[in-house]
């Protein structure tokens, strides 16, 4: 049967700086939405909005056939499905399950596995866009898992993105994101290190942004987080502690791989630095920092 508004109840935990915007539009499209957050102040502009609030995981999982996950790390998305209060051990059989939090492929693949066990379909579909991408329901959707769940739920992944593509089997989605976190860590270094050079060389670095943001150079962090670099803001966005995590995954899935990542390695290494100083709550763009000093 085809999911509805009518006979489909959407469950969302999660809601942070992404989710909460997420969330906010599946409300909007008029679905019935059921929501849970470890800090359940986060969720309050949802539950005036309407959105219902559930006391724990396993109350959404028994409320909701469409339930979806944005935390924060493995171990969260581990916790929230697969441990006793998770929406495996408490969720209804049928039920659609969708991770996007940037997590393992190894993780994705075995919350498939284990959801088809209890006769329920799992998706990995992390995002690309950022926390403008979320407000403006832009974002970039990478999916994993079987065509016909991708087909079952793409009208609601459409409510929060605009380019969705399935990629292959459970964990595409998320080795797609690595893809996307190996490109975007070592072209953070090459905005911050130009936007430094930029201003030693004394040019006004917004006209400069002016020249090479629609050029060769050009690319979202660069459009994007350079303002903010520039203007000093550097309030997340997306979270230092989250692009070391990301690396991390990327950098171990590449070594089982067999794959040299140099750009990755350096791209750790000054991320470290950055979070050692204390920055690891700011938004990526603080990166600037260590050029600055
Ligand atoms: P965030 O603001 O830290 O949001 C994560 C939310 O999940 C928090 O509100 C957290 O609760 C909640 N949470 C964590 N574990 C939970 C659990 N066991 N049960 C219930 N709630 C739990 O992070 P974010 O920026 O929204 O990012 C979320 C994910 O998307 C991360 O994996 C990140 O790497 C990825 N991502 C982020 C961006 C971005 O630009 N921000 C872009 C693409 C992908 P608390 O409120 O208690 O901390």
């Amino acid at each position: 049967m085809a999911l509805t508004k009518e006979n489909t109840v959407v469950g969302f935990i999660g809601l942070g700086v992404m989710g909460k915007s997420m969330a906010s539009h599946i409300l909007k499209a008029g679905y019935e939405v059921v929501v849970y957050n470890r800090t359940k102040a986060k969720a309050e502009d949802l539950l005036a909005s309407g959105a219902q609030w559930q006391d724990t995981v396993a109350g959404v999982a028994a409320r909701a056939n469409v339930v979806i996950t944005m935390v924060g790390y493995p171990q969260d998305v581990e916790e929230v499905y697969l441990g006793a209060g998770g929406i495996i051990p408490n969720g209804q059989a049928g039920s659609y399950l969708i991770d996007m939090t940037t997590s393992t492929p190894s993780l994705a693949e075995k919350i498939y596995a284990r959801a088809k066990e209890n006769g329920m379909h799992a998706l990995d579909a992390p995002v690309s866009g950022g926390d403008v991408g979320a407000r403006e329901a832009r974002l970039t959707i990478m999916v994993g898992g079987d065509e016909e769940d991708f087909e079952a739920v793409k009208p609601i992944l459409s409510l929060m993105g605009t380019n969705i593509v399935l990629q292959g089997k459970a964990g595409a989605g998320q080795h797609t994101k690595m893809c996307n976190q190996i490109t975007i860590a070592s072209n953070m270094i090459g905005v911050s290190e130009a936007i430094a050079y930029a201003k030693k060389a004394g040019l006004d670095p917004t006209r400069v942004l002016e020249s090479i943001g629609t050029g060769a150079a050009g690319s979202w962090s660069l459009n994007n987080l350079a303002p903010r670099m520039i203007a000093g803001n550097f309030d997340p966005g997306f979270y230092v502690k989250h692009i070391i995590k990301d690396i991390g995954i990327a950098f171990d899935s590449a070594k089982e791989m067999g794959l040299m990542t140099p750009g990755l390695e350096l791209a750790k290494s000054l991320y470290e630095e950055l979070a050692a100083q204390g920055e690891e709550n700011s938004g990526t763009q603080a990166l600037i920092k260590l050029y600055d000093k």
